[in-house]
């Protein structure tokens, strides 16, 4: 049992003394959560197999789900890209740092131990100040698998992170809320259509404004068979069973309140994932409201924190709201359905 060492640290003016001790703990490859944009991750060595192996024994991560690679300068991606492939130019001076993770041939010198064994890395540059400071002062690329425990709901802030980890990693920094709140977009430039293998913080808009056609890996349905091997475990999941209504907002109100109805007399304790639209609607249950449904921003942001909230509250049952695919809401629903293990109702 490691003595896991949580730190306060300001995301707009961060000590340097501080990122200076957490960036000598992963050169000595130890383990460091940090917020980035998305969500926390935990950081360690990407160059280094070991680290990559503390990495999977700390979360319990599947070993073959491999790890997004975090760089703060686009020359890091020399050491570890064998090329770039088409567009990744035009996507990288655009969108990074940002939300957005693309696949690559992997260097040699990359451990398989960090790509799963995979002759591709993912690589992303994070929008935020704490993680990028951090990445320029270990001098490695940093690989950092969100900092959860495999399976539970990804953190958007230090506590959730203590709540997982603590006593399996050496430390924390703690820098606040994550604005995003989903994990990154992973896209493969490999095919002839540029493919996502995850929906997430970047909308697929966004992507063919600059690229014109995007494809949504059709492995990514349920019961299919998805590229990206991360997305085919159960994951986010809270400890409370979960339900996703999908349809028009006025049925998956009337069909929440009728489930709950029906499971509080049972003996159950319900909690409803609501949104700002709807969340006066609901005579029974311990009602949340996750955002408003014309922002998804306020949604995607607060998602995976609301999850852990009910587990907190002690919910038996999570009834959720669908909304719509536009923009973040796919990479909120990809979420929603995961967290649900595809335990859906269309009304
Ligand atoms: P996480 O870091 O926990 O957000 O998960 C990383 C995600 O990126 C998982 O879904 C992985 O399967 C995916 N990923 C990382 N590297 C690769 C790769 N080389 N090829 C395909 N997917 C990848
Ligand atoms: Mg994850």
């Amino acid at each position: 049992m490691l003595k896991t060492r949580m730190v306060a640290i300001d995301k707009d003016n961060p000590k340097p003394q501080l990122i200076d001790v957490a960036a000598k703990i992963i050169r000595a490859g130890g383990l460091v959560a940090f917020p980035t944009e998305t969500v926390y991750g935990l950081g360690g060595n990407a160059m280094d197999e070991e680290a990559a192996a503390k990495i999977y024994a700390a979360k319990g991560r599947p070993q073959d789900n491999p790890l997004i690679v975090h760089i703060h300068h686009i020359k890091e991606l020399e050491d570890i890209a064998e090329e770039v492939p088409p567009g990744a130019d035009r996507l990288m001076k655009i969108f990074w740092p940002g939300p957005l993770t693309i696949l690559f041939r992997k260097k040699p010198e990359v451990p398989s131990g960090t790509t799963a064994g995979l002759d591709t890395v993912a690589v992303r540059m994070p929008d935020h100040r704490i993680a990028l400071e951090l990445i320029k002062s270990a001098g490695v690329p940093i690989a950092a698998p969100s900092a959860n425990i495999s399976g539970r709901p990804s953190p958007t802030c230090a506590r959730d992170v203590l709540e997982d980890l603590d006593g399996r990693i050496d430390m924390i920094l703690d820098g606040g809320t994550c604005p995003v709140g989903v994990e990154s977009t992973v896209l493969d430039l490999s095919g002839p259509v540029p493919l996502i293998l995850r929906p997430g913080g970047l909308p697929k808009e966004e992507l063919e404004k600059v690229l014109g056609h995007v494809e949504l890996d059709p492995g990514l349905l349920p019961g299919q068979k998805p590229r990206s091997p991360g997305q085919k475990y159960r994951h986010y999941a809270p400890r409370a069973r979960m339900t996703l209504v999908e349809g028009p907002v006025e049925r998956q109100v009337a069909e929440i309140i009728d489930l709950a109805a029906k499971l509080e007399s049972s003996g159950r304790k319900v909690g409803i994932m609501a949104t700002a639209q709807t969340r006066q609607r609901y005579p029974v249950g311990t009602v949340i409201s996750v955002g408003d449904r014309k922002a998804p921003l306020t949604i995607s942001s607060n998602l995976f924190s609301i999850l852990r909230k009910f587990d907190r509250l002690g919910v038996d049952e999570i009834l959720a709201e669908g909304i719509s695919k536009e923009g973040l809401g796919l990479a909120v629903m990809n979420r929603l359905y995961k967290a649900a293990g595809y335990n859906i109702i269309k009304v």
